[in-house]
């Protein structure tokens, strides 16, 4: 800045001359011009229009002007800097338009163009369920086991104190395997693991065992002539049916939800004595016997995960409890789970146990069937068809 001019001298101000000061804005307004994209109009900006400037400088001059000259030299500088803005706004809206302009062009997405992705598809509901199972075994401690699907006719039936006349011998429930007299079948339980199980590992055992099974049944909405079994059991000293009822109990509550209740019933088994079927209170109806007409729909359109989530909105729909009888349970409250009961001694005898100082007890449940009460699978066949949309609907974790 030059010395203040005190006595209002008319001192030639060489900055603010007026060639010079049109000198700069034509500089200015050339480099505007030539900048190519937003970034040199940036910097074009900052040297002709910034703090430092040739005509931010030159304007820093007017102080030193006499007041006579100084309206006229601001003026002329403010004009001088308006111009220099506006050319820089304008040329910023140009390129501004053209990077948006080319933005789409680069950036444009052919939504016709196909795919190189491929549906995975999901993994199925009964495996998923069987690993739950599995989780809830090895979280007791106990091993999990499996078995051969083609097993000798001992082992499926003789070890399991089957005598040679039990109908489950005959033709029309069992596959039996050629030749006949190699005496193998496609085992009809998953049972037989129980007497392998002793026989390589004596006592004491727990052991849970998955596998598939057969069966001579048609196909339809209930029946399948292969389903998936597990079978738990549990051979130390001094074992009692009120360790069956805990260890169900706890099952329960893993696979069907807090507040699940079992019901145990007396029944026949060769291989249990005493046997018992295990029933669990209809999740559905929770062992009422009748929802409301058309309450599990409209829980399933809400998107229930569960069978009891949609019996809480069935529930709520219908507190006084007319409705029409659940189908889930045929109307009784109660839905057959599976059997169990105490290991028959022939069976230990036949392992290489001894009755006498083991005692034992097993279960075994259809998983196909818990799925079917457990999500309201209503239709058997669609969990052998292998159509992706069916496994889908339960995403990853039944
Ligand atoms: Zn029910």
């Amino acid at each position: 800045m030059s010395a203040p001019n005190k006595d209002f001298d008319p001192v030639q101000v060489t900055p603010l001359d007026a060639e010079q000061v049109e000198g700069a804005v034509a500089d200015a307004l050339a480099a505007v011009a030539a900048a190519g994209d937003l970034e040199e109009l940036a910097a074009a900006s900052r040297a002709h229009g910034g703090d430092r400037s040739p005509l931010a400088l030159a304007n820093r001059e007017i102080g030193a002007l006499p007041p006579s000259a100084k309206a006229d030299a601001g003026r002329r500088m403010g004009q001088a800097r308006r111009r220099v803005a506006d050319a820089v706004a304008e040329r910023r809206a140009v390129l501004e338009a053209e990077r948006d302009a080319a933005v789409l062009v680069t950036e444009a997405l052919d939504l016709t163009q196909a795919t190189s992705r491929r549906p995975r598809g999901a993994r199925h509901p009964l495996g998923l369920l069987v690993e739950r199972v599995e989780d809830f075994f090895t979280g007791l401690g106990w091993s999990v086991l499996e078995g051969p699907e083609v097993e000798a006719e001992w082992f499926n039936f003789d070890a399991l104190n089957f005598g040679p006349d039990h109908p489950a011998r005959q033709m029309q429930d069992t596959f039996f395997v050629d030749p006949p007299e190699d005496g193998l079948v496609l085992r009809t339980h998953t049972s037989p693991v129980q007497a392998r199980a002793l026989l390589d590992h004596g006592a004491p055992l727990y052991v849970a065992v998955p596998g598939r099974v057969f069966r001579t049944d048609e196909l339809d909405a209930t029946h399948t002539p292969v389903f998936t079994q597990v079978e738990g059991l549990a051979v130390d000293e001094h074992l009692t049916m009120a360790h069956l009822r805990g260890v169900l109990d706890a099952l329960a509550v893993a696979m069907l939800g807090e507040g699940t209740v079992t019901r145990l019933r007396p029944a026949f088994f060769p291989f249990t004595e005493p046997s018992a079927e295990l029933d669990v209170r209809c999740p559905v109806c929770a062992g009422t016997g009748v929802v409301a007409p058309d309450g599990g729909a409209a829980a399933r359109a809400q998107g229930a995960a569960t069978a009891a989530e949609e019996a809480a909105s069935t529930r709520a729909d219908d507190p006084a409890g007319e409705g029409a009888p659940c189908r889930t349970c045929g109307g009784t409250g109660w839905i057959e789970w599976g059997g169990c009961g105490m290991v028959n001694p022939h069976v230990l005898r036949a392992a290489g146990v001894d009755p006498e100082r083991f005692s034992g007890f097993a279960f075994g449940m259809g998983i196909e069937r818990t799925l079917m009460f457990r999500n309201g699978v209503q239709d058997m066949r669609d969990m052998v068809e292998g159509d992706a949309r069916f496994s889908r609907r339960f995403g990853v974790e039944v």
